[in-house]
């Protein structure tokens, strides 16, 4: 298709890429389904939900209990484990034929790799890395993103191709409970256009040292370089709360901390119920990757550190007094009550 063929009217409906690996859902998947219901409330859109996978039909159904008008269903052996052939040929060839205005995609590993390959051939607008999301009256998709070192948010909107993608960082929005009882919708099976012959798989099996996903933790631990390459207060202080250990860029750049752990714009956006920042001076690309922490508590030397400004707790003092302190206070109290006060 070239760039004049594209009839934007014929284009319609807010799809959310449902992404599954061994029945287990990426959450933000659920989280852009909850968040594209505000676009389709403005267009008067169905919202769809694409999953592609093998034996997917629980999946199917829990995207309609989470308000899905109509799942699209892809479900064959060969789409298992995933590879981005299969992924990019597959979900292309659904695009082109069903023609989604909007199509919504988990800022995954799997979801920025095939992402891409469904764009370009498309001749679809894709921006990557987005945070906030909205439609505007003509339908046109608000996609807004960090741009020039996150000094200012960038629109951007894609008037004249279609379908408008993006990719969406995890956890940026909130995923809904489901309800089974209130899903209306159906699924329909689509075709599966890949071939098993066409591919070539070969596994790779590696051992993964430091997996975690701080972005799904309840509480986190986050050190900066502050703690001067002596990780021993925090991670004491972790473990007294039950939380996990993230870092700043400052720290993972220091080699202290593994860059999975790294929380801000080029790191992982995080929304746990309680953010402890030791020794961390929050930096504006640093803040914006925990800004929806429910309480923050801030650990600094400096009383002008702005992470103060972020804080619903402060403490001004030497981490290296501070952290064993609190873990003495932690030992002899329930941490859920620590939290909650
Ligand atoms: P510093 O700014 O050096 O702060 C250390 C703090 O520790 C200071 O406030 C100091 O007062 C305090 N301190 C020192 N000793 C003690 C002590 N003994 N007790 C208590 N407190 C002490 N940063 C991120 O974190 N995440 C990102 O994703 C990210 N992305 C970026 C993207 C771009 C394009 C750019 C330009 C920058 C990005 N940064 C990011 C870097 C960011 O600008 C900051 O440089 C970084 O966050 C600083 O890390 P820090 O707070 O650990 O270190």
């Amino acid at each position: 298709m070239s760039e004049s063929d594209i009839d934007v009217e014929e284009y319609e409906d807010v799809w959310v890429f449902v992404e599954e690996h061994a029945g287990d859902v990426m959450p933000v998947s659920w989280e852009l389904l909850e968040e594209a219901k505000n676009l389709t409330e403005k267009t008067g859109e169905d919202l769809v939900a694409l999953v592609i996978g093998e034996d997917v039909d629980d999946v199917a159904e829990r995207a309609l209990a989470r308000g899905a008008d109509r799942v699209l269903v892809a479900d064959d052996p060969v789409f298992e484990p995933y590879r981005a052939d299969p992924y990019g040929e597959q979900f292309r060839h659904v695009v082109e034929a069903r023609k989604p205005s909007i199509v919504l995609i988990g800022g995954t590993h799997t979801g920025r790799d095939f992402a891409g390959r469904v764009a370009v051939p498309a001749h679809a607008g894709l921006t990557a890395d987005v945070t906030e999301i909205d439609v505007d009256e003509d339908g046109l998709l608000q996609a807004r993103r960090p741009a020039f070192g996150g000094d200012v948010l960038a629109t951007i909107v894609c008037e004249e191709h279609r379908p408008q993608m993006a990719t969406i960082r995890p956890g940026v929005f909130e995923a809904a409970e489901p309800d089974p009882d209130a899903a209306s919708g159906e699924v329909v099976a689509v075709e599966v256009v890949v071939d098993e012959e066409g591919t070539v798989s070969e596994v790779l099996e590696r051992e993964v040292g430091d997996a975690v996903d701080i972005s799904e933790a309840d509480r986190i631990v986050a050190v900066g370089r502050g703690v001067e390459g002596d990780l021993e207060p925090a991670l004491a202080l972790a473990e007294a709360l039950d939380a996990e250990l993230a870092a700043s860029r400052a720290a993972v750049d220091e080699g202290w901390a593994d860059g999975a752990r790294q929380v801000g714009q080029t790191g992982k956006t995080v929304r746990p119920d309680l953010y402890v920042a030791v020794g961390i001076s929050g930096a504006i690309q640093h803040v914006e990757g925990m800004n929806d922490s429910g309480t923050v508590v801030a650990i600094n030397d400096d009383p002008n550190a702005p992470i103060f400004e972020h804080a619903d707790y402060g403490v001004v003092g030497d981490l290296f007094e501070v952290c064993p302190a609190l873990v003495e206070l932690l030992e002899e109290r329930d941490p859920q009550e620590v939290v909650h006060q």
